[in-house]
């Protein structure tokens, strides 16, 4: 893939990246299906990604009619690739097994191998027969919602799609590689003023957090909602931030440093709430909440913006639940998509239906929400929150990073660019972005 690599570089055009011949393998992060059994016993904070998570060649896969082949430019760490590498809650390869039973073409996923990343940018340079709308040569980002387009229920939103799956989690041939197996409605546009490791970090956690706030599938944003925002500063965190400044909401974010507070504020976040320095102790023992922490957190929301939030955006699961239920105002949204700290959770369902509140899931987003979100990071309305960058052969360091939580924002994977600030077509638009706002998890974070 080196040659792509070079090509995409020096400027080659479609034509010529379509004459390149193709590897017959090609440098992949992947774990194993006989390391499974690796951590068994040890507790989950001490699994080390680093000791699953391997880097060698793999066999190039043969290309679907609806597929493309995308030359890998840097892609992300998403939780996703923490959850695999540490085989919890399940090995990924039930996933790839039973992907294997649909068709010939689903039987390419069921290796011993699991190429794992849900987030990439690239460019593309082979596509089947049946694709239609891109080309090699296309510069793109690429979504996760992997779905089949021959399945009905895929067709009103299509996370509603009794076989939807995340590429590179549920799918193999993820983005953590120097090439990925997509399907052409994967792919979106990438943003011409940004950087390939700065373009590669958004469209998964960005994406999530559009759904969850501002699509009609979601909690459904208004003009000066107050959004209680957890984990701030994280990957879903700081893009969620985002979308709530630009609609004209008033954002709460909590984080757990006072570094993390100051990048919030530089974002534009005026109440940030420090939980580490508040000490919240929501559960007493492993089976006791506190109500009066509900209380003391309701307060201190109240004290910032001036009553409770119409909005709670959770993902942090059994630690703050039920807090979050206590918070969120009568008649509000607690939006879940995740349960980082347990999925058991629990809540006084008292609060729920005598305020009439409303829990609401929400995972990833379909095409069209994706391809919207993805716009948004094109116009420069959103900005990427890459805070450090790896290269691929230190990807186990990357996912210890976020399995430990001592990163903010985003953490980017170089794979075919050689080193970062590469890609950026489009500096006249990066200028009015502003260098500051793109780059402030980068100077700031890390
Ligand atoms: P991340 O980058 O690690 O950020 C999560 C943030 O949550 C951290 O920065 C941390 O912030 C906060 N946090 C962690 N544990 C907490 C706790 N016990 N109590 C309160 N806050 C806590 O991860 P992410 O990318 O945002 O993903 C978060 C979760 O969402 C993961 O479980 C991931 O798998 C899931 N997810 C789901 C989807 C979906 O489509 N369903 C999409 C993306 C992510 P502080 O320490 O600063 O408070």
């Amino acid at each position: 893939m080196r040659a792509f690599g070079e090509a995409i570089l020096a400027g080659a055009s479609g034509e010529e990246l379509a004459a390149l011949p193709l590897p017959e393998s090609y440098r992949a992060a992947h774990v194993l299906a006989s390391d499974v059994e690796m951590f068994v016993g040890i507790d989950s904070a001490e699994k080390d990604p680093r000791k699953s998570l391997h880097v060698s060649e793999v066999a190039l896969p043969e290309l679907a009619p609806d597929e493309a082949y995308v030359a890998v430019m840097a892609s992300a760490i998403n939780f996703n690739t923490v959850w695999s590498a540490i085989f919890e809650p399940l090995p990924t390869f039930g996933f790839l097994q039973r992907l294997g039973r649909e068709g010939v073409w689903g039987s390419r996923h069921a290796q011993d191998h699991h190429v794992l990343g849900s987030d990439a940018s690239g460019v593309v340079v082979r596509v089947g027969s049946m694709v239609r709308k891109w080309k090699p040569g296309d510069k793109v980002v690429i979504h996760c919602n992997y779905v089949d387009d021959q399945d009905p229920s895929s067709h009103d939103d299509s996370m509603l799609a009794s076989n939807q799956r995340i590429w590179g989690f549920e799918t193999n041939f993820g983005g953590l590689a120097d090439l990925t197996v997509v399907k052409a409605n994967q792919l979106m546009p990438k943003a011409a003023h940004l950087s390939w490791e700065e373009a590669a970090v958004n469209a998964l956690c960005n994406t999530t957090a559009y759904r969850m706030l501002l699509s009609r599938n979601g909690a459904v944003m208004q003009q000066g909602d107050r959004v209680l925002i957890w984990g701030a500063s994280g990957g879903l965190g700081s893009y969620a931030v985002q979308h709530v400044l630009n609609g004209g909401g008033v954002p709460v974010g909590i984080v757990s440093s006072p570094e993390k507070a100051q990048l919030l504020r530089q974002l534009g976040v005026e109440a940030v709430i420090d939980r580490k320095a508040a000490g919240y102790r929501f559960w007493l023992d492993e089976h006791t909440q506190d109500e009066l922490e509900w209380r003391r957190l309701g307060k201190d929301v109240r004290a910032l913006v001036g009553d409770d939030p119409e909005i709670v955006f959770e993902h942090p699961g059994r630690q703050t639940m039920g807090a979050s239920v206590f918070v969120c105002k009568r008649g509000g949204t607690v939006v879940t998509c995740a349960a980082t700290s347990g999925y058991m959770v629990e809540y006084d369902n008292r609060h729920l239906w005598m305020r009439l509140k409303t829990i609401k899931g929400s995972h990833f987003a379909n095409y069209r929400e994706a391809w919207d979100a993805n716009q948004l990071i094109c116009e420069g309305k959103v900005v990427p929150t890459l805070s450090v960058v790896y290269p691929l052969v230190e990807v186990g360091e990357a996912a210890l990073r976020v399995h430990h939580n001592t990163h903010e924002g985003k953490i980017g994977v170089l794979c075919l660019a050689p080193h970062e600030g590469l890609g950026i077509d489009d500096p006249e638009l990066r200028e009015r972005v502003g260098e500051e706002r793109i780059t402030l998890f980068r100077r700031l974070g890390g």
